[in-house]
């Protein structure tokens, strides 16, 4: 690897990807499609590798959050079917039917938006219709009292001139938790969704051809839910607490090196705010990698990092582009080593908990400077540097 690109680094195993894709698959089924969420930058492991590989393997749709990130896939070659999850204001209507796009479609007022904005364009908008089951954010909300009005309002929207609904989908709040009462919430939110497909269907006398609900938490926890289309996103990164269980590997490793390694005699305080002071002489690396990286201050000294030797604590104050560790107890250590902040070795999970936060956050977090190296094969195949040159 060439000097420059030791510093922080994000190794994208596509073979990862691959795997996990596969074992995904052979846990659902031949007749359940799979649609691969690939919002937020494929979770910052980078949307067009991952989309273009999934296109590759067979994957039947993918799903991003706004049509910013739809048209990064249509430029970025992929051609297959992409489900905008999110909101998208109605003036981009033609821009989403030129691309070939599908568009949730969540209440009224936007069905009505979309359907008067398709026919200004002469065009039909192929849409998924977002049924609010219990997560209680976006949907037509059709628990208890709303049961019938939620109805009849899927029913207008697909009925309307310029709208095609081809997908009928929901969401669940608690799926990837196994607490009883929290299976139970599940459960009662899939019952729920089946009731309104029911009257749905029954009123139009025609069925959708995709119904769908199953994040990753369903995908590990309630087969049950698998319907005609599965929708993981964080089980494809093999991230997540049902991943291992799963046999999924992580796709990205984060790694970083050690820039400088000094010597400290007891008593030191080390980095901003002097909250962490040497208790013995202690030989301290420094790591090009800091909070612009995506190294959440939140834990500073609160984790270890992984090196060849062995786990070092971080200390002191995480700064924004550097951060500290203690090598003292790791002798064979040396400069230019590679650390490992999260990945094979130190799990996301782990270091998401220590932050108090989901490993979602974490993998998401990896800032743009950070340069996503794609692997496949054990080689690099693409180095990708987000920074604007
Ligand atoms: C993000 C998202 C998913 C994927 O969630 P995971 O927990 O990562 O599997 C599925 N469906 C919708 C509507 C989402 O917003």
């Amino acid at each position: 690897m060439e000097s420059t690109l030791r510093r922080t680094w994000a190794e994208i195993d596509l073979d990862a990807l691959k795997h996990n894709y596969k074992t995904l698959r052979a846990l659902t089924g031949e007749k359940v499609k799979f649609l691969g969420v690939v919002k937020a930058d494929a979770y910052g492991h980078g949307a067009v590798e991952v989309g273009s590989t999934l296109q590759t393997l067979g994957c039947d749709y993918l799903a991003v959050s706004s049509l910013d990130e739809a048209m990064e896939l249509r430029h970025g070659g992929i051609t297959m079917p992409i489900l905008i999850l999110g909101h998208t204001p109605a003036e981009q209507v033609g821009k989403i039917m030129e691309l070939g796009i599908t568009q949730a479609v969540t209440c009224k007022a936007k069905a009505d938006e979309y359907s008067a904005e398709a026919l200004r364009c002469g065009g039909t908008l192929k849409i998924h219709i977002k049924v609010d089951t219990g997560m209680s954010r976006l949907g037509y909300l059709c628990d208890g009292g709303h049961f019938d009005t939620g109805v009849a309002g899927i029913c207008e929207a697909c009925n309307l001139p310029a709208l095609e609904a081809e997908g009928i989908f929901t969401h669940f709040a608690v799926s990837d938790e196994e607490d009883e009462e929290s299976i139970a919430y599940t459960k009662k939110q899939l019952a729920l969704f089946h009731r309104v497909i029911e009257a749905v269907e029954g009123q139009l006398g025609r069925k959708f051809p995709l119904h769908h609900c199953a994040n990753s938490g369903a995908v590990a926890l309630h087969s049950d839910s698998y319907m005609d289309m599965v929708r993981p996103g964080i089980l494809l990164y093999g991230c997540g607490p049902q991943a291992a269980k799963l046999g999924l590997i992580p796709v990205m490793t984060l790694k970083t090196t050690i820039s400088t390694i000094k010597t400290y005699s007891a008593g030191t305080d080390i980095s901003y705010g002097r909250r962490y002071t040497t208790a013995r002489t202690t030989r301290m690396g420094v790591l090009p990698y800091g909070y612009a990286d995506g190294f959440m201050r939140v834990l500073s000294d609160r984790c270890a990092l992984m090196t060849d030797g062995g786990a070092a604590p971080q200390r002191g104050r995480i700064c924004m582009d550097m951060s500290m560790i203690d090598l003292t107890d790791l002798p064979t250590v040396q400069v230019g080593d590679e650390v490992e902040v999260f990945g094979r070795r130190a799990s996301v999970n782990d270091l998401a908990a220590a932050a108090g936060t989901i490993p979602y956050e974490l993998v998401c977090s990896v800032s743009r400077r950070v340069p996503r190296m794609y692997m496949e094969n054990g080689a690099v195949i693409k180095r990708e540097l987000l920074l604007r040159m």
